[in-house]
């Protein structure tokens, strides 16, 4: 199979990530819940996996590094915890429903954004917070969160960042770029286990527990202890998940995001410069973007760029019965569809598209593959 659907989960699992795990459910252990050497041992896990989150996404304290069963389960913890009806939040065309759905389903205030550049002006007395990705999973494109982050600074306003398709593919620093809370996911970028996630806080903001449960201390106490992570993390963790991310961590450090960046982005191009010359093919490439990658662009700017990730259509096909081809002709996995993002697909009014999504796991050959089942497809 050429594995082309690395948006929806990445499939180079690295080695380490694979032995680390099976190492681990040979001895597994419950943390915190014992003094034993297996019990320590899965806390110690556990310590270091958060240290090295903290470290990786630059922000010090990694109390505040909170496990969870995913990203969706992370943005419902922090939308649900922190908002309510009477709250204003500016958010963005490129949002994914794992944002739109719990802030339609609080019923709050909410003003949908293009660009960072049309935010300040919609900021208002009850504005709390902007809630964002820093990639879409339609475009690929990279937004400029250190500019929402301004504006976020400027206006007292909470940032919310979404980091589904960022994290592992593109530099990120919630210091640098003034994140007060990350969204994460283990089973994409991250090169770990599907049903890890996490959040990331670097605000005094306390979001409410929306979970209450066993922290393996403080058994006699009605309420869920205050403190971080304990505040958010009720019940037994998934370690082998967290197992899972601390492995990925350390090959993607090894590895530098730099250099999977930069391996994402030429199969990008390659793919592009192929798929432009296709009769009847529209391309969405986010606002502002260009229409072909630049891959010599500085990593570090975040702005108008695309990491690995195209949307496209063919004119007069159905996206559906494209992806159904690739598949059943020629073992080309790629995804079609609305891929849970309706707000951009409604800006370019198209009800689906069909996207292709590059990881570690492929190559230049890959690409090309892609392009001739393609025009197969179309001819
Ligand atoms: N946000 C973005 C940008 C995504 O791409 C995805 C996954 N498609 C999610 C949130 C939800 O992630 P998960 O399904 O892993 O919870």
């Amino acid at each position: 199979m050429i594995y082309l659907d690395n948006a929806a989960t990445s499939a180079f699992k690295p080695e380490g990530v694979i032995t680390g795990v099976t190492e681990y459910l040979k001895h597994p252990g419950n943390p915190e819940r014992g003094c034993h050497a297996a019990s320590l041992n899965a806390a110690g896990l556990v310590l270091d996996t958060r240290m090295k989150l903290a470290d990786f996404f630059g922000m010090e304290d990694c109390s505040r590094v909170i496990f969870t069963g995913g990203l969706t389960e992370s943005l419902n913890m922090v939308i649900n915890g922190l908002f309510s009806e009477n709250d204003h939040v500016i958010t963005t065309i490129y949002e994914h429903n794992s944002v739109l759905r719990p802030l339609y389903r609080i019923g709050c205030e909410m003003t949908v954004c293009s660009v960072p550049g049309e935010m300040e002006a919609e900021v208002r007395k009850n504005t709390r917070a902007v809630i964002m990705n820093h990639v879409s999973n339609v475009t690929g494109q990279v937004q400029d969160i250190a500019a929402a982050g301004k504006i976020c600074r400027k206006y007292g306003l909470l940032l919310i960042v979404d980091a589904g398709q960022s994290a592992g593919h593109v530099p990120l620093s919630m210091k640098d770029m003034g994140i007060d809370i990350l969204c994460f996911s283990g089973h994409k970028g991250l090169m770990g286990m599907q049903g890890i996630g996490g959040i990331c806080i670097r605000t005094d903001e306390n979001i409410r527990s929306i979970k209450a449960g066993g922290t393996g201390f403080d058994s006699f106490s009605r309420v869920q202890p205050e403190e971080y992570p304990y505040r958010l993390e009720a019940g037994t963790l998934n370690v082998p998940g967290i197992v899972s991310l601390y492995h990925g961590i350390d090959f993607i450090n090894e590895y530098t995001i730099e250099n999977i960046a930069m391996h994402e982005r030429k199969l990008r191009q390659r793919c592009l410069q192929q798929l432009e010359g296709i009769e009847g093919v529209e391309i969405y490439y986010g606002i502002n973007c260009a229409a072909a990658a630049d891959i010599n662009v500085d990593l570090h700017s975040g702005i108008s760029e695309n990491i690995g990730i195209i949307s496209f259509n063919i004119k007069g096909m159905d996206a559906g019965y494209i992806a159904d081809q690739l598949s059943y002709r020629y073992d080309i996995a790629v995804r079609s569809g609305a891929h849970c993002a309706p707000l951009i697909h409604e800006y370019y009014g198209i009800g689906s598209s069909v996207r292709i999504s590059f990881g570690l796991n492929n190559t230049e050959g890959d690409v090309d593959s892609f392009i001739e089942a393609l025009k197969q497809v179309i001819g």
